[in-house]
């Protein structure tokens, strides 16, 4: 075990927190550095009106016995530090269309997903089973999903693992309206017509249908976990230091990194755990080439999110153990980033975020709902809390928008608010430094896959990658791409075997 290996980590989200606690637990000396007070990124909590709420991850996936994320949770040994509430086995989604006033009521489980959708569309029963088992064989091929040694390469993928998205769900089923809900989850994935990667549905849906969780009491829980494991083994985890520039010497080595503050962290070896793009903004010039700049500055990004935060009066508002979906109408599905000021918000996601020891009783409300950096671009040179008075009304509006929509779903709902804030793609990009308020980083294109996929390792032989930008995003795809960070550095796929085998010791005793 290289004991003497320093590792200095730029960023402090999800990526660069798994990653660290892995390499923490190899025996490296690790030290994070993250630009915001709070630790997280996408995990990190903010109060207001003395509610705590989420910024990114709601739902997560992959925590259920034998899921990869638990597996990799167990090995670092913070399973049991996790307050985990899964949501209703019968209903772990629900979907409502207020132009014909259904609500579908989504199971988990592969067997009770297929029987539901069944029962609903019967003169689709046969093609709905085909669909959801193309779904899992789709799955199985990504050997990373598993925690599997990687077997194959982009060449060996059956003809469908590349389709688009929509043009997959197609291809099986020939009910426009099922066609439309089997597509509910793009907001999950940022989900784009003939763009997103059949792959990725298929990923995407597998992880929620074999089960979805939230963490009781706020995701910070797992940021604050994973950054112990980090400092328990000797690492630093440092906050409120933005990195401005990474040194890169003649001999294409990191030397140093600079923060903010002057003060400057050296090790042996570097991952910048952030948008690719915020790594060209401190880099030094000469260590990329200028097609490798180019290609991670026209790379397009996923789209973004106007979250409404809803803290609810005591008792007012009943709590929902599933997440919401809301669509004004069949047909919506792939175009609710296309914005209409008459129309938006044709549809969005809602869900009372558990407490600890969570009631009958919801103590708030987080509401997301897709919407393109365009739409505020006019605001772009602000900065939080200096945006003007128009980017404020214009807020406002926003907030009444989607409380319209809401007083439809739940009439009465506006009399139960105590307090109601909003945050909107300038929000997200300040937050976490990522280029257009991106939820989920670049946006994979099936089209051209290459261009939105960027290897771990880099030019600069010291400076590795990982992050939501490199495979996958969200709590199943930044925790593997750590796991395989981790390999690139120790040139070695052992640690897959470790945690596998550590998983198997313990479901053995
Ligand atoms: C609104 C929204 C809802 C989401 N919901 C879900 C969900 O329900 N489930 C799910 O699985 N995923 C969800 N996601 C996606 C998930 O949050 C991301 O995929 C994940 O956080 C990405 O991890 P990361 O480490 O790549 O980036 P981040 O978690 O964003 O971490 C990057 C970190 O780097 C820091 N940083 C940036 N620049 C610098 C710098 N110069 N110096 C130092 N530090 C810097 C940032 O402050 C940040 O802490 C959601 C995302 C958004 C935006």
């Amino acid at each position: 075990m290289p004991m003497s290996e320093k590792v200095v980590i730029l960023g402090g989200g999800l990526g660069g927190l798994f990653t660290g606690a892995l390499l923490a637990k190899e025996g490296y000396q690790v030290t994070i550095i993250e630009k915001n007070r709070t630790l997280g990124g996408g995990l990190q909590m903010f109060s207001r009106n003395g509610v705590a709420f989420e910024t990114g991850m709601h739902m997560l996936g992959g925590l259920r016995p034998d899921g990869s994320i638990r597996k990799i949770c167990d090995y670092l040994g913070i399973t049991s530090q996790l307050d985990i509430k899964p949501t209703d086995h019968d209903c772990m989604d629900s979907i409502t269309y207020l132009s014909d006033g259904k609500t579908y009521r989504i199971p988990e489980g592969r067997d009770n997903f297929i029987d539901y959708f069944s029962q609903q569309f019967p003169h689709q029963a046969t093609n709905i089973k085909a669909y959801v088992n193309k779904l899992y064989d789709l799955s199985e091929e990504v050997d990373f999903f598993y925690l599997r040694h990687e077997t194959g390469n982009i060449f060996n993928h059956s003809e469908e693992f590349m389709w688009p998205a929509n043009k997959l769900i197609a291809h099986y089923i020939g009910d426009e309206r099922l066609r439309d809900i089997l597509a509910y989850m793009n907001p999950m994935y940022g989900g784009v017509e003939n763009r997103t990667p059949a792959f990725v549905h298929a990923l995407i849906n597998v992880l929620y249908i074999n089960g979805t969780d939230r963490f009781a009491g706020g995701s910070q829980q797992l940021a604050n976990a994973l950054a112990q494991v980090i400092t328990n083994r000797g690492g630093k985890v440092t906050t409120s230091e933005k990195v401005t520039r990474v040194a890169v010497g003649e001999n294409k080595l990191v030397e140093k990194v600079v923060s903010d503050k002057g003060h400057e962290f050296t090790g042996d070896v570097y991952i910048a755990a952030f948008h690719p793009f915020a790594l060209l903004e401190a880099i030094d010039d000469s260590a990329f080439t200028k097609a490798y700049k180019d290609r991670i500055k026209n790379a397009p990004n996923s789209y973004s999110t106007f979250s409404v935060f809803i803290s609810f009066k005591p008792e007012s508002f009943p709590y929902i153990n599933h997440t919401c979906y809301f669509q004004d109408d069949y047909g919506s599905v792939w175009s609710h980033s296309d914005y209409d000021p008459d129309t938006w918000p044709r549809g969005f996601m809602y869900m009372t975020s558990p407490e600890h020891n969570q009631g009958k009783w919801a103590t708030k409300m987080i509401i997301n709902s897709i919407m393109k950096f365009e739409q505020v671009e006019k605001w772009a040179d602000t900065t939080t809390g200096k945006r003007g008075e128009n980017y404020e009304k214009w807020k406002q509006d926003h907030i009444n928008k989607v409380l319209q929509r809401l007083e439809q779903l739940h009439p009465g709902i506006g009399n139960c608010i105590d307090h109601i804030t909003a945050s909107s793609p300038l929000t997200i990009r300040d937050y976490f430094n990522v280029k257009d308020g991106a939820n989920y980083g670049f946006s994979k294109d099936c089209n051209n896959l290459a261009l939105t996929q960027l290897s771990i390792f880099t030019k600069v032989k010291n400076l590795y990658l990982t992050g939501q930008c490199i495979n996958l995003h969200g709590i199943c795809g930044v925790p593997l791409t750590a796991v395989n960070t981790v390999e690139a550095i120790e040139r070695s796929h052992d640690i897959i075997d470790r945690i596998n085998n550590h998983y198997q010791m313990l479901t053995n005793s």
